[in-house]
């Protein structure tokens, strides 16, 4: 999944620190990020997807980014580091409207490109990154009494520095289940969504609930089925959608009749494991949970390193 990114390892300790010219540098407006494209050979580990004109698209370090933006060092918040290398946010403002130069060598990338971004170590950077300036954009002023919020001393938070009300980065919980039926994996499709393949029945959980209530009330929306025996698989952190998408199996208990939510899904079935496309990228939980049930957990476990 996205997150998986071992042997390196990801380390998110708060501080409060100055770039050094050989850090990462995250320049980020709405949800966009400006990267560089490099010569193929100079990457710092192989990359399949590289482009023959760009190169190999990756995150500039700020040696980089200050011959179009002077002054990113003095804006920069520290983020996080993925092994040694440090990442720091350099938040545009959209009134900012920064124009790069034509024909050079960086771009700006959405999270389409990030998803299926190498290697995966700077496409997680990207992405976790793009979550905490949203957040962050989100939460320039106090919801309380209006004043600008300043970077809290002590821990990933923004502070009110008036009335001492305390923001934390957006990370709202959902749910994700494969519902079973013997041979069988209920799948859906999202209308009016880009995302055309098949989904599984997610949702966030809303107040009052356990992770159990919101299968049972999700399934039962989406799709009309009950279920049974729900059990955790796995969690993945899903920064497209400032979401901790936690991930069950269910079985269906009783009728299987679908009865389907019309204004939300424009398809939703009942498919044998020979009728469940492959997706050994498996980038999403989603992906992850719908390999499982075809190729069995071990498999998964397995071919996931
Ligand atoms: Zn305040």
């Amino acid at each position: 999944m996205i997150q998986d990114i071992a042997p390196h390892v990801f380390d998110n300790t708060y501080q409060i620190i100055p770039p050094r010219n050989d850090d990462y540098a995250l320049c980020i407006r709405k949800s966009e990020v400006i990267l560089i494209g490099r010569d193929p050979a100079a990457a710092p580990e192989p990359v399949p997807s590289a482009d023959p004109e760009t190169g190999v698209l990756g995150i500039p370090m700020f040696s980089e980014i200050r011959t179009v933006f002077p002054h990113a060092g003095e804006r920069a918040v520290y983020l996080f580091a993925i092994d040694e290398k440090r990442y720091f946010l350099i938040d545009i403002r959209e009134e900012e409207n920064p124009v790069l130069p034509e024909g050079g060598r960086f771009l700006w990338k959405g999270s389409k490109f990030l998803r299926a971004m190498d290697p995966q170590y700077e496409a997680f950077a990207a992405i976790t990154a793009v979550q905490l300036a949203r957040w962050r954009e989100s939460r320039r002023f106090c919801g309380h009494c209006g004043t600008p919020l300043e970077d809290s001393l002590k821990e990933r938070a923004l502070v009110c520095p008036k009335c001492g009300q305390t923001e934390y980065p957006k990370i709202s919980p959902a749910i994700i289940v494969a519902v079973t039926d013997g041979d069988r994996l209920l799948m859906t499709r999202y209308r009016g969504r880009s995302y055309k393949s098949y989904a599984l029945v997610a949702g966030f959980v809303e107040i009052g609930e356990t992770f159990e209530d919101t299968v049972h009330r999700e399934v039962m929306e989406e799709t009309g089925l009950k279920v049974k025996n729900i059990r955790y698989y796995e969690s993945q952190p899903w920064g497209f959608s400032d979401t901790e998408m936690v991930g069950f199996f269910a079985e269906l208990d009783g009728d299987d009749r679908i009865t389907l939510e019309e204004d939300e899904l424009s398809e939703a079935g009942w498919y044998t494991r020979d009728e469940i496309p492959d997706d050994w990228r498996m980038t999403s939980i989603s992906a992850k949970l719908r390999m499982a049930f075809k190729y069995g957990e071990k498999r998964v476990a397995k071919e996931n390193g």
